[in-house]
């Protein structure tokens, strides 16, 4: 069996050990006799594989305990719709800033809703950057500030985050959740799809302080009602049980690691081998992310020309690598190098990239 060099942006590359673990437990889930996916969600079976997802979680992200940990379906996209409908009152404004695509999309959403602001943008540039927190406008009457702490399309990263008197921050974590330390204070509430760092599909982890869920209308639909899924444990309807299981067991893997400290470590080796092959390419390559901004999770880049990408692309997907044409609005390529995929994947594309430009 040879594993592919996997560098989708999400869905996205899964820990071998993870696989294997779910591999072994498919038919007779701790002698059940049946598979995760076939037990009740009300059983006591499947109930500790929830709890078990939930106490990792804030175990590996230090979340205090005046936070709640929710796993809600619809994605991330979902979400763009839920936080403005729970918490953009009337006479208040949502603060955006602008950093790429999924932020757009999120600003799209909240303005069905109510009122916005945009706050910061940094679409001038093609999103190269994350900006200067000096740059952040709020408006009067914020109801929040909303970013995206990583953007995985342009493959940039906020490195820090801005903290406001009085105005909650709330953040689009899809594409680096866990990935490194954070300090949640900072945050009122956190989303993130699961599929990139934290497991398959299926299941978006939201993690919101409490006293907000004090603030929700009540004429909301039950199901986009936060307070709905934090007063049912996230168990007010079916929840998508087999995609909890694996977030449980990328948790546990990420903890037999060495926990999050141990990720960032990793992650910033990796990230540094590509953008070394860029560096010192002397403008072969060339990073879309200006430095101070660069993401850890997806290095996009470009080449001299389309035929040159277009060549690159072709002798990549030769030589075993998936997942590496950029994203359409950005062009050239993209390598999303999320927890699970190995080093070994990072050096073998180091080792391509060099040999390519040596033979052009
Ligand atoms: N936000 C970010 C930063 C993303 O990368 C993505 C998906 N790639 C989304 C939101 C949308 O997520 P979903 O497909 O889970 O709705």
């Amino acid at each position: 069996m040879k594993r592919a060099y996997n560098f989708n942006a999400g869905p996205s590359a899964l820990p071998l050990e993870v696989l294997e673990k779910a591999q072994a437990e498919l038919i007779d889930f701790k002698g059940s006799g049946m598979s995760v996916m076939e037990l009740s969600h009300r059983s006591k079976e499947y109930d500790a594989v929830h709890q078990e997802a939930k106490a990792l979680l804030c175990e590996l992200l230090n979340i205090p305990e005046n936070y709640d940990v929710l796993f809600l379906q619809g994605g991330a996209s979902l979400q763009f719709s839920m936080v403005p409908m729970n918490f953009l009152a009337e006479g208040q404004i949502a603060n955006y800033v602008l950093t790429g695509s999924w932020s757009e999309k999120a600003l799209k959403e909240a303005k069905k809703v109510g009122q916005t602001h945009i706050a910061a943008s940094t679409k001038e540039s093609n999103y190269r950057s994350i900006p200067n927190f000096d740059e952040i406008q709020l408006s009067e009457n914020a109801a929040y500030l909303h970013i995206t702490s990583n953007n995985t399309i342009f493959g940039t990263q906020w490195q820090d985050f801005p903290s406001f008197e009085n105005v909650d921050l709330i953040a689009d974590m899809s594409s680096d959740i866990l990935s490194r330390p954070i300090d949640i204070e900072k945050f009122a509430l956190i989303y993130a799809g699961a599929q990139k760092n934290l497991g398959p599909s299926g299941v978006t982890a939201v993690i919101l302080r409490k006293d907000l869920l004090e603030r929700i209308p009540e004429n909301l639909p039950t199901m986009l009602n936060y307070k709905t899924h934090a007063d049912s444990n996230s168990l007010y309807n079916t929840p998508p049980t087999f995609s909890i299981y694996m977030l449980s067991l990328v948790l546990n893997w990420v903890k037999e690691i060495g926990g999050v400290n141990e990720v960032q470590k990793r992650n910033e080796q990796k990230a540094s081998i590509l953008y070394n092959v860029i560096d010192e390419s002397n403008g072969f390559y060339n990073a879309h992310a200006l430095p101070g901004s660069r993401s850890f999770m997806n290095v996009t880049f470009t080449l001299p020309n389309e035929e040159l990408t277009k060549e690159f692309l072709a002798g990549a997907k030769e030589a075993g690598f998936v997942g590496l044409n950029g994203h359409r609005s950005v062009g050239g390529c993209r390598a999303s190098i999320y927890n699970a995929v190995p080093l070994e994947a990072c050096e073998a594309l180091r080792d391509y990239m060099i040999s390519f430009k040596e033979k052009h």
